[in-house]
């Protein structure tokens, strides 16, 4: 597995508005921070910090359920980040 572990019953699938990636998290929420393009929010930032700006700019397009769909999605999509051949059909 490529974006999350094995044994992944349920995960989202997030496409981001920004940079167009595509990718599977274990968070499932409207928008999460783009792990491509978008920056984590540190959560030991102080108070003092300025906070970023709003850096949510993937959408989650699915929420996939299922071992054994969380895998082939993952397989999916991790071929298409690291170029191996495959086909949506
Ligand atoms: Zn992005």
């Amino acid at each position: 597995m490529y974006y999350v572990p094995d044994g992944t019953r349920m995960c989202g699938f997030y496409e981001c508005s920004e940079c167009g990636s595509r990718f599977l998290s274990l968070r499932i929420a409207p928008v999460l921070t783009c792990p491509f393009c978008g920056e984590e929010p540190d959560m030991e930032i102080g108070p003092d910090e300025a906070v970023p700006e709003n850096v949510e700019t993937a959408r989650l397009l699915q929420v996939i359920e299922g071992e054994e769909e969380v895998e082939k999605m993952d397989k999916l999509l991790s071929l298409a980040v690291t170029g191996g051949d495959w086909d949506w059909f």
